[in-house]
């Protein structure tokens, strides 16, 4: 039998599509999708599916595992795992038309001993020390015979517009592209493609762009929120002034007022750290939170002449730029820490 959860997430497919269609115009028709994460959260393979149906061919996640629940026969799209080829992933591998992104010189060396023919990525560090190749091992020959579709490097700080270390990897990665041992050159995720067009290369990689992040703060009014948190009213009460609401009794009634209980906590991927900040809506009303955030619940003040009762549902506040404001987190931990216990629900009109 099947139970509706007390707790949505309601996705918008048309503001995911539209998203991609704005990152693609301005990459002038180059835009690929990190999907890695289940999607950020949102549920990859959704994601995959109306991010193919917008346009996009290039799609990039972590791990085979990732791979292995989003693999198709679709010869048409490319994926792509970012974190490369480790031996216990070869039996997969080699059955698959999945791409690993090599990153190590022992990564290129067991791809050219299992399966020299056959196309790969490769990815290359600029100056994030994080994955890839050095510049010196690029340029060594390792890449020789290989049959790279995709070079890629990661920027480190492409959401600091006048960070100089933007300009440095942009260089190292011309001179990367300059020596054509690629078909395609991949630079920029999401906060890149806001940078300039000089980083748009032949493909770029966003993520949070597509969710509705803001990777920057020009990207407002670019980008769509695509994530909503809907949760019901478990039981609505009264409280007389002065009474204590609440783990620790940390806010205080300031007169008799009315709240509601609600089904969604920090289980959910809502934070303790919105105590104080976050707020819920019905009816167009904004309820804010009173007292802590718990396990499974929260408490919201219903404002005077609000209607609510048991089993109506409220929008709990989750615009990301301010969420992240709120609670000090990023918009990734806040997409990605979603947890299991929604019911997603893809509204498709
Ligand atoms: C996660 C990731 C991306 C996407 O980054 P966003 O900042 O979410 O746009 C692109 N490329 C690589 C290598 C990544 O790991």
């Amino acid at each position: 039998m099947q139970i509706s959860s007390p707790l949505r997430l309601e996705l918008d497919k048309s503001a995911l599509m539209a998203n991609w269609q704005s990152l693609n115009r301005m990459t002038a028709g180059n835009c690929g999708a990190a999907i890695k994460a289940n999607g950020y959260g949102l549920g990859a393979e959704r994601v995959r599916h109306y991010l193919a149906q917008a346009g996009c061919r290039d799609f990039f996640v972590a791990s085979w595992d990732e791979a292995r629940l989003l693999d198709s026969s679709e010869k048409d799209f490319s994926l792509s795992v970012l974190h490369g080829l480790r031996e216990e992933d070869l039996g997969y591998a080699l059955t698959s038309s999945v791409k690993p992104v090599l990153c190590s010189p022992t990564m290129i060396a067991r791809w050219k001993s299992y399966a020299p023919d056959r196309p790969c990525d490769v990815m290359v560090d600029t100056g994030m020390n994080r994955l890839g190749l050095s510049m010196e091992e690029a340029g060594s020959g390792l890449l020789d015979g290989l049959q790279i579709e995709n070079l890629l490097s990661h920027l480190a700080c492409a959401d600091e517009i006048d960070h100089l270390l933007n300009q440095i990897q942009l260089d190292r990665f011309r001179i990367l592209a300059a020596r054509k041992q690629a078909k395609r050159y991949s630079l920029a995720n999401s906060a890149g493609i806001f940078l300039d067009k000089a980083y748009h290369f032949d493909l770029a990689r966003p993520g949070l762009a597509l969710y509705g992040g803001l990777p920057v703060e020009k990207a407002e009014g670019v980008l769509k929120q695509v994530v909503g948190i809907s949760a019901q009213a478990i039981q609505v009460r009264e409280v007389e002034a002065g009474e204590g609401i609440g783990y620790g009794v940390c806010f205080t009634a300031p007169r008799k007022m009315r709240i509601a209980i609600l089904h969604v906590g920090y289980a959910d991927g809502y934070w303790r750290a919105f105590f104080e900040k976050g707020q819920a809506v019905k009816d167009g009303v904004v309820c804010p939170l009173a007292g802590r955030v718990s396990m499974d619940m929260i408490t919201v003040a219903l404002p005077d002449g609000l209607t609510a009762g048991e089993g109506d549902w409220f929008s709990v506040d989750f615009t990301l730029p301010s969420a992240a404001q709120q609670t000090g987190l990023s918009q990734y931990e806040l997409l990605t820490g979603l947890g299991h216990r929604y019911q997603s629900v893809w509204q498709t009109v």
